[in-house]
């Protein structure tokens, strides 16, 4: 059933509406959102698919999944990151108020709508710069709750941030505070979707549905994540401007010293710096958008020795 959850009206004559489509009935509930960034569109087939999924065998489902593809449909639909009429990040203005702007309005009817939900996950595609292997992003706060859950997500690493980076104006740390447990998924790319990642985090999404007693049709078996803290993780940074080659795959495992790939300069054909490996381990980000900055991320790797 879909249902409107917010609906603010514009000046030009048209309405934001922000919608969910609810499958399933009492019991249990499980909310499943993304589209927060609207350059973000990995999240897009998984909704997609999971409400295929639901409606087709419906006896199933114990309880109810609530599916919140579009949180933010104008950035989606103008292909735009932010919110557009106010050029504003919308996982900043959580928990956000019920009397204060536009788009505090929205967050805090968001807020409400998902409160006392038995698990939110929030789906996120990185941004169109880096690509991201499927991860689950927990703070250590929250990690006793949230880590036997996110274990079950299907995804190849959880990586567990120290409390001082924790931003508190996201929908998830916002959920979290109010007792709502809730996931953030990061993976693939902003402008894209990967199929074989949303197939994988169908996957776990039925397993958690199963472990929850709100699915009682068989499930595939989820692979165990690698649990990381932000101690094992190394970062690859520009130290010159240029156009970035890469000579190592995603997801693939480096060795220390290992090249990366390069910062080219196309006027000289020179190379401006290579990129080595300060760690053994998992190249699990790295950089697709050729363009870098001084500063700009190239990679990060999940590894022991640093
Ligand atoms: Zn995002």
């Amino acid at each position: 059933m879909i249902k409107e959850v917010v609906r603010v009206p514009l000046a030009v004559g048209e309405d934001l509406v922000i919608q969910r489509n609810t499958i399933g009935g009492g019991g249990k509930r499980v909310c499943v959102v993304t589209g927060t960034h609207g350059d973000e569109l990995e999240g897009q087939y998984v909704a997609w698919r999971l409400a295929a999924l639901l409606q087709k065998e419906p006896a199933h489902l114990r309880g109810r999944v609530d599916i919140y593809p579009a949180l933010n449909p104008l950035g989606i639909s103008t292909m735009t990151r932010g919110m557009p009429l106010c050029d504003l990040d919308m996982n900043r203005t959580f928990p956000g108020d019920l009397r204060g702007s536009m788009s505090e309005y929205v967050a805090a009817k968001l807020i409400e709508d998902m409160a006392g939900a038995d698990l939110c996950i929030d789906i996120h595609a990185s941004n169109i710069f880096l690509r991201e292997l499927p991860q689950v992003r927990i703070n250590v706060n929250t990690a006793d709750t949230l880590l036997p859950l996110a274990k079950r997500l299907n995804m190849n690493l959880i990586w567990i941030h120290a409390a001082a980076t924790v931003l508190e104006s996201t929908l998830a740390h916002s959920l979290n505070s109010i007792g709502t447990p809730t996931l953030v998924v990061e993976m693939g790319i902003g402008m894209r979707i990967s199929p074989e990642y949303g197939e994988q985090l169908l996957t776990g999404i039925f397993s958690l549905l199963s472990h929850l007693g709100m699915w009682d049709a068989p499930v595939m078996p989820v692979a165990p994540p690698i649990v990381s803290s932000d101690g094992a993780v190394s970062f690859v940074n520009a130290d010159q401007p240029g156009l970035f080659f890469p000579s190592s795959h995603h997801h693939a495992h480096v060795e220390a010293g290992q090249e990366l790939g390069v910062i080219a300069d196309p006027l000289t054909g020179t190379v401006r710096q290579r990129l080595l490996s300060p760690a053994t381990g998992l190249l699990f980000t790295l950089r697709e958008y050729p363009v870098v900055y001084e500063g700009s991320l190239i990679a990060r790797i999940l590894g022991g020795s640093q």
